[in-house]
């Protein structure tokens, strides 16, 4: 009795507010929406205004064009030789506007960000259970080219963005043939970014002859029982998928698809069903940036993910898709450029998905 009462108090107190909140977003003109508060039940913050976003771009880009922090990766000799003062940052949001500063047309190797996008293919084509089931989603706390999980977990349970956990992804994308698997791979990033793009084969050979840890962590799944008959297969494209080229303008694309539910907001394609969007943006928030993730999401919010090339995406969830690409990176393989530009875009564009007001 006591409980139907206080449920039917709640329920007035329930429709009373939403009496209210619909009274306050009637009053409100969306011009005032845009500056002030968020009313109850909308979106918030609201988005910054195509002049905020230009200017915070090209202010993050003033900021920080002459820091010269973090060394290039050289773990892959290729890598050691890109030259180390390429920055660019853009911006792209849900409906396709584009903000940009700094060099946005020279590519690098994706890297690790490729992960992200081989897994947005496995979820649309085997789902979720079996991604979590067969690979793992949480968190491993340990550099992303460690074996130690593998042996630890027993050759599963590892987070499909560090390697061990990327070479299964891939493994599990359907084929007879390598080729047939490696055109889903590069036509699912095509499509992500709304353009053809190509093997950087200077990189992939580079990375070929030195990348015996991501062997030995192949086999050590094959061992295990945990990634089928082919492991160096799945490292030979998992390699190749590291080598792809891209520009700070496709990595924005790509970021940005995931943070308009699927869409490619530039081409219009429905690059990914919208209900795999939220849980593959949740292993970025998991993982993205390795065993640094838990103060990059303390400090921004963002789902994101770095790259050994230089880059990182970050996403907010129906507003912004950001990229940067600058590669000399910190001791945890990520940019460090990248993430203070993305840091302070994050407060001066309201990014943070956690956050109902606008930091002012
Ligand atoms: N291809 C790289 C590797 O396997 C990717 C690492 C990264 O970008 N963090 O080591």
């Amino acid at each position: 009795m006591t409980t139907s009462l206080s449920h039917g108090t709640r329920l007035v107190a329930v429709q009373r507010f939403l009496v209210v909140s619909a009274l306050a977003i009637a009053v409100t003109s969306p011009a005032q929406a845009q500056r002030t508060q968020t009313a109850p039940g909308t979106l918030a913050p609201p988005m910054a205004t195509a002049a905020e976003i230009r200017s915070a771009v090209s202010a993050a880009y003033e900021k920080y064009k002459t820091l010269r922090e973090g060394k290039n990766a050289d773990y892959i000799p290729a890598l050691a030789k890109v030259d180390p003062n390429l920055f660019g940052i853009v911006v792209i949001t849900p409906d396709g506007q584009v903000f940009s500063s700094g060099d946005v047309t020279t590519e690098v190797s994706v890297q690790s960000i490729s992960k992200v996008f081989t897994l947005a293919r496995v979820l649309q084509d085997s789902g979720e259970v079996s991604v979590r089931n067969r690979i793992g989603v949480d968190a491993t706390g340990r550099p992303f080219n460690s074996i130690y999980p593998v042996e630890e977990n027993k050759g599963k349970d590892i987070n499909p963005l560090v390697n061990a956990g990327a070479i299964s992804t891939t493994a599990m994308i359907a084929g007879a043939t390598s080729d047939e698997v490696w055109q889903k791979i590069i036509g699912t990033y095509n499509d992500f970014a709304g353009r053809q793009l190509r093997v950087m084969e200077d990189v992939y050979k580079s990375e070929s002859e030195t990348n015996q840890r991501n062997r030995a962590i192949g086999q050590l799944m094959e061992a295990w029982g945990t990634i089928g008959s082919k492991p160096a297969q799945a490292v030979d494209l998992y390699t190749r998928q590291c080598s792809v080229g891209v520009n700070a303008k496709d990595l924005a694309v790509m970021a940005a698809t995931l943070a308009n539910d699927g869409k490619n907001p530039i081409t219009g394609k429905q690059v990914l069903a919208a209900k795999h969007v939220a849980p593959l943006l949740a292993v970025m928030a998991t993982a993205g940036l390795y065993e640094t993730t838990g103060q990059w999401l303390f400090e921004t919010g963002l789902p994101a993910k770095s790259g050994v090339g230089g880059g990182l995406i970050a996403i907010s969830p129906g507003k912004y898709g950001i990229a940067v690409i600058s590669p000399p990176l910190d001791s945890a393989g990520n940019s460090v450029r990248a993430q203070k530009v993305i840091a302070d875009l994050g407060v001066v564009l309201g990014a943070n998905p956690y956050a109902v007001t606008r930091p002012r």
